[in-house]
């Protein structure tokens, strides 16, 4: 490093910076461009990222940098201008862009040692599906053609975008595979993105077995040391594999070749806290930078994803049909209102539904149940007084939870003793309704006393391993019938599974939300996808009461370009995303008139920016939970055509609107 005298820096704060500091004599031979360094700002010590070095500098008064926190780790070029590219466009800091970055590795470096919790944890032993083939398989002419174009375009090192289209078992997987070993042959690495490791077990075995030590896995409940330690793996070029969640787009890989985004669509990808990123759109920007090519892989694209394929943005490559030739399973669809009427009651199990998981576990067959609303009753009021009970920090209903006697709230964890009288009119008149899995569980327990039965949402496999334990057990047949919520959606492939059911197809639908429908098809397709994977044959009840629905329909006849069609002239109409281009801005405090006040006057200066620019302003209004965690919150939406005609517009209009007590949080392309 030459002999530069202060280096620019910025660090985790909302704030922009960067801020210039003094390089000390001691450090100066280690520092460059992309060290992690301690430094004082403002009476606290924070973290710093040196985005650049000079030898001159006008300010006075100068701090130097307090030290450098681990020589051994510096952020690549790409990287800074990755983030820094994430910082303009979803509007947080660099300094907070990097930390998304690299999160977890610092942790360790900084404390300087382990905590016996993550020491316990680390040791206990991981329970791995040890599961695929280590060789390929020999492409057929779908995979062959779809190969021989990603093959092709990896050689000419010429970014591009490829999606991927195929129902589950039409060997989206294994071009993946295929793909990554060409990218290795060529010394190139590879990023695979999954969207959650621990509910994808399958594909992740599937990946070590093929490629061994080559491959790391960054585990989100890598901790410490060991994630540090897979770090440098990657970056000393050891591993040229790297698997993982949304934050492993940031591994800092070499020579970058490829990154596949499985299942392309699933909102994990979007990062929930600043910057609210989405990895898929990263990934595609980091494979700009590095000239890399990226495969999207669904069986249910995206609609933005979609419109960019037919729209010659990407390349769009479709497996149409399953690798064995096997059929998709039927789908019934049972309109509840009917059953509703014949049981004079609300059922839970249609008469269908229930003579189905009869056959099946008799016939030692295996049934997964999906209801994506945990705990036994979702709603408590008092039939005297029509009094609801709810969250006092949160404006939502509190579930009663059977395991724990405790009603509780899904947004705070709040949790109370359920009251025995009204706490409105103090009479014994209260009552449960609304169905969760707990519930679904008590009475699968009842009407199937023969059946061993297993429960999976966050509620039953908080433990570590326990998700793992379930789902090996199911495997060797101890289980008959597993009910979970969205967890058991993904990824899984047990071949005596014949009968899967859908208690509520609406649970999804009826949210406030331009994605809803979207939402139902993606989560409808996929659950179904987990029924009929061997010659056994399969079959999916769909339970609802919105049967005419398209998203419904559409899933009953596996038919996505049926449902795109649809959905895609209802956005043109609507003029949602993919046509505009969507910016959410959250605005919260604890004063109710305070967050209305701001609200308003941020709406008025965005107005006064906008002046002729072809933008909406929509709201503010009441966001769909109006008060959480004590804290209102109102939202106003902005859309434009191009990310770019709302930028400065709304940068300026921030900048004014900083008042005590009040948190805005911005949201592009909010999910
Ligand atoms: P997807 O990722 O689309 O769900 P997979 O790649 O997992 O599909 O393929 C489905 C099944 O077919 C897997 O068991 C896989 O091992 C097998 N398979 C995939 N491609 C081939 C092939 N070319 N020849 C034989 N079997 C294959
Ligand atoms: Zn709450």
């Amino acid at each position: 490093m030459g002999n530069y005298k202060f280096a620019n820096i910025v660090i985790n704060r909302p704030i922009k910076g960067p801020f210039t500091y003094s390089i000390p004599e001691s450090i100066k031979d280690d520092l460059d461009v992309g060290s992690v360094v301690e430094v004082s700002f403002g009476n606290k010590i924070v973290i710093g990222y040196v985005i650049g070095l000079s030898d001159k500098c006008d300010i006075e008064n100068i701090k130097p940098i307090n030290s450098i926190i681990d020589k051994n780790l510096r952020l690549v070029p790409d990287i800074l201008e990755l983030t820094k590219w994430i910082s303009d466009y979803y509007y947080s800091s660099w300094g907070e862009a990097i930390s998304a970055a690299v999160p977890g590795v610092l942790k360790k470096s900084v404390s300087g040692k382990r905590s016996r919790k993550e020491k316990h944890e680390e040791d206990a032993a991981e329970f791995e599906f040890i599961d695929g083939s280590d060789t390929h398989l020999t492409p057929n002419e779908e995979q062959q053609d779809a190969l021989d174009f990603i093959m092709s375009s990896m050689d000419a090192k010429s970014h591009k975008v490829f999606l991927l289209h195929g129902v589950t078992g039409s060997g989206k997987t294994e071009v993946y595979l295929q793909s990554i070993a060409h990218a290795l042959k060529l010394g190139l690495s590879s990023i695979i993105l999954v969207p959650e490791i621990s509910l994808t077990p399958q594909t992740v075995a599937r990946f070590k077995s093929r490629f061994k030590d080559k491959i790391a896995i960054l585990h989100s409940r890598l901790l410490g040391s060991k994630r540090a330690s897979e770090w440098h793996r990657i970056s000393s070029g050891e591993a040229q594999i790297v698997i993982g969640a949304r934050s492993a787009i940031f591994a800092p890989v070499r020579n970058l070749g490829l990154i596949v985004v499985d299942e392309e669509h699933e909102t994990s990808y979007k990062q929930e806290d600043a910057p609210r990123y989405n990895a898929r759109d990263v990934a595609i920007k980091r494979a700009e930078i590095s000239k890399a090519i990226v495969i999207l892989g669904s069986a249910t694209p995206s609609l933005e994803s979609f419109y960019a394929a037919k729209n010659g943005k990407f390349i769009l490559i479709e497996l149409s049909e399953r690798i064995d030739s096997r059929l998709l399973p039927a789908v019934d669809i049972v309109d509840m209102r009917e059953e509703m009427t014949r049981a004079k009651k609300i059922p839970i199990f249609s008469q269908k539904l229930r003579e189905w998981i009869e056959k099946d576990i008799s016939e030692k067959k295996q049934v997964i149940l999906f209801l994506n609303r945990r705990g036994f009753s979702t709603f408590i009021n008092c039939r005297k007084c029509g009094y609801v009970i709810k969250c006092k920090r949160c404006s939502v209903s509190l579930t009663y939870h059977f395991d724990k006697k405790k009603l509780t709230c899904h947004h705070c964890n709040f949790n109370m003793e359920p009251p025995e009288i009204c706490p409105e009119c103090n009479e014994a008149y209260l009552k449960y309704w609304g169905l969760g899995t707990e519930k679904v569980e008590s009475e699968l327990n009842r009407f199937f006393p023969q059946a061993s039965i297993a429960r999976m949402d966050t509620d039953s496999t908080h433990k570590r391993g326990s998700h793992d334990k379930v789902l090996l057990k199911f495997k060797n047949g101890h289980i008959d019938i597993i009910i979970g919520t969205q967890m058991i959606a993904k990824g899984l492939d047990f071949p005596k599974v014949t009968l899967v059911g859908v208690i509520s197809a609406d649970t999804a639908l009826n949210l406030p939300d331009f994605r809803a429908a979207e939402r139902t098809f993606n989560l409808l397709t996929q659950v179904a996808g987990r029924a009929g994977r061997s010659d056994l044959g399969g079959r999916v009840i769909i339970q609802s009461y919105t049967p005419q629905h398209y998203s419904i329909q559409a899933a009953k006849t596996h038919d996505y370009n049926t449902f795109y069609d649809k959905e895609i002239s209802l956005r043109k109409e609507l003029f949602l995303p993919p046509f505009c281009h969507m910016v959410s801005l959250t605005i919260r405090g604890r004063k109710e008139e305070r967050v209305f006040k701001v609200s308003d006057d941020l709406k008025a200066s965005l107005e006064e920016e906008i002046k002729s620019k072809d933008i909406d302003i929509l709201g503010p209004a009441p966001a769909p939970i109006s008060k959480m965690k004590g804290m209102y919150r109102w939202n106003i939406f902005l859309r434009a055509k191009a990310a770019e005609d709302i930028t400065s517009i709304l940068k300026k209009a921030l900048n004014r609107s900083k008042s005590s007590g009040i948190i805005i949080t911005v949201d592009v392309d909010p999910s």
